[in-house]
């Protein structure tokens, strides 16, 4: 059996959108910005796909510009309030410890530049608290940015009230919204937000292409110079096929968000009570304030990579952490933001599951998960240490 649970790491194209971008792919190829007739309508569906996304999620047509992906939107969004920020004396950002790396590492470049940065701690359950972001703020701080839902552990952030409160003191609030869009319901007038980024590739559209909101009014620093593509703001020609199939993918996510909640929801909460059987392990993050789709355990005594390694092997795609620290052999920025020690962060498993997966799938999982983490424990020298006494069990 093969099971895809990685759906926070990326998703398989949906039918819908496939079937959406098809025509730009192949007829309907015109560069927008050309002016005979045969291009312009791919300039329409540019900006009937800019008023899909703009009405899903409560803002104006003018206030979303297409992106490569959640990180350019994340890098833009910062980058602008700092550079803006600095030219009002204002140099300090606010953020979390437990960002994308997409904001961590634009912020460490910030921070170089002279740039001062608070990031926030994330507490046991993985939520910031709105007296820590309130206590943070300082009348220099040009920038507040809290992800909406994180992608490692599924914790969902304070962010209507994070929002309010940045706008009754007059600061910029960017969300990192890339795990939540399209499986969580977001309005950017209702939550205060002034900068959102999302990501097609995390809802069934194809990679490569994403959105930065920026309510009308922030001024935004351009990233890619060149051309006067998205309002002067994001130079390029336009990924028409890719926003087109964005724009139909996060339709059809959010058409459908209850009845995918509705399916995805049982399938994690078998995961959660079966794989908790396992002794020795331990759930990570708040599962009160979760997204749909994501769970995240640690196992004593064990390496996430080896348990990740088996697991493919009895053909489960599963992840340790973000795809972006695999590779690397430090544990999650996330789990140790959590106040996990090293050596239970390094055993972490995340499974992310999506509507396309079926019961059959979770069972399978679940079939598999207990015998690899008791082969590896049997393997495991530390397992062997804990057992005996000689080290003391953590979880
Ligand atoms: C995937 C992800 C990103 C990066 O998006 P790309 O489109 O892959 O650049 C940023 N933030 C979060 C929370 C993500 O999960």
């Amino acid at each position: 059996m093969f099971v895809y649970a990685d759906n926070a790491a990326t998703t398989s194209v949906s039918k819908t959108a496939l079937d959406a971008m098809m025509p730009y792919l192949t007829t309907l190829y015109g560069n927008p910005s050309s002016l005979y007739s045969f291009a312009q309508k791919a300039k329409e569906a540019l900006e009937e796909a800019r008023q899909t996304v703009a009405d899903i999620i409560g803002a104006q047509p003018k206030e979303i510009y297409f992106t490569s992906g959640g990180s350019e939107a994340d890098n833009q969004a910062i980058v602008s309030m700092a550079k803006f920020g600095a030219l009002k004396g204002k140099k300090h950002l606010i953020s979390t410890k437990f960002e994308h790396h997409a904001v961590l590492h634009t912020l460490k470049q910030l921070e170089k530049q002279g740039f001062e940065v608070t990031l926030l701690d994330v507490h046991e359950d993985g939520v910031v608290r709105l007296e820590d972001v309130e206590a943070a703020i300082r009348e220099d701080t040009a920038l507040v940015t809290v992800m909406f839902a994180n992608n490692e552990i599924g914790t969902v952030q304070p962010i209507k009230e994070i929002g309010a409160l940045c706008r009754s003191k007059g600061i910029p609030f960017h969300t990192d919204a890339v795990q939540a869009a399209g499986h969580m319901p977001i309005n950017v007038q209702e939550m205060n937000i002034d900068l959102l980024s999302m990501s097609g590739h995390k809802f069934h559209a194809p990679k490569g292409v994403g959105v930065l909101y920026a309510k009308k009014g922030m001024p935004l620093f351009n990233i890619i110079e060149g051309g006067a593509q998205e309002r002067g703001k994001r130079a390029g020609t336009e990924n028409i096929p890719g926003i087109v199939a964005l724009a139909a993918a996060l339709k059809e996510s959010v058409d459908n968000m209850e009845a995918n909640t509705a399916k995805i929801i049982p399938m994690r909460d078998k995961l959660f009570a079966e794989l908790s059987k396992i002794p020795h392990s331990k759930i990570n993050g708040s599962l009160e304030h979760h997204v749909p789709g994501t769970v995240n355990m640690c196992f004593e005594g064990i390496e996430g990579e080896s348990l990740l390694l088996l697991l493919d092997s009895k053909g489960v795609c599963a992840s340790s952490g973000s795809a972006c620290t695999s590779g690397s052999l430090d544990p999650s920025h996330v789990l140790l933001a959590i106040g996990l020690p090293h050596e239970v962060a390094h055993g972490s498993l995340r499974l992310s599951i999506g509507e396309y997966n079926t019961m059959e799938e979770i069972d399978h999982i679940i079939e598999v998960v207990p015998g690899v983490v008791e082969y590896l424990r049997s393997i495991s020298p530390v397992w062997e240490e804990l057992e005996n006494g000689k080290r003391k069990h953590l979880i």
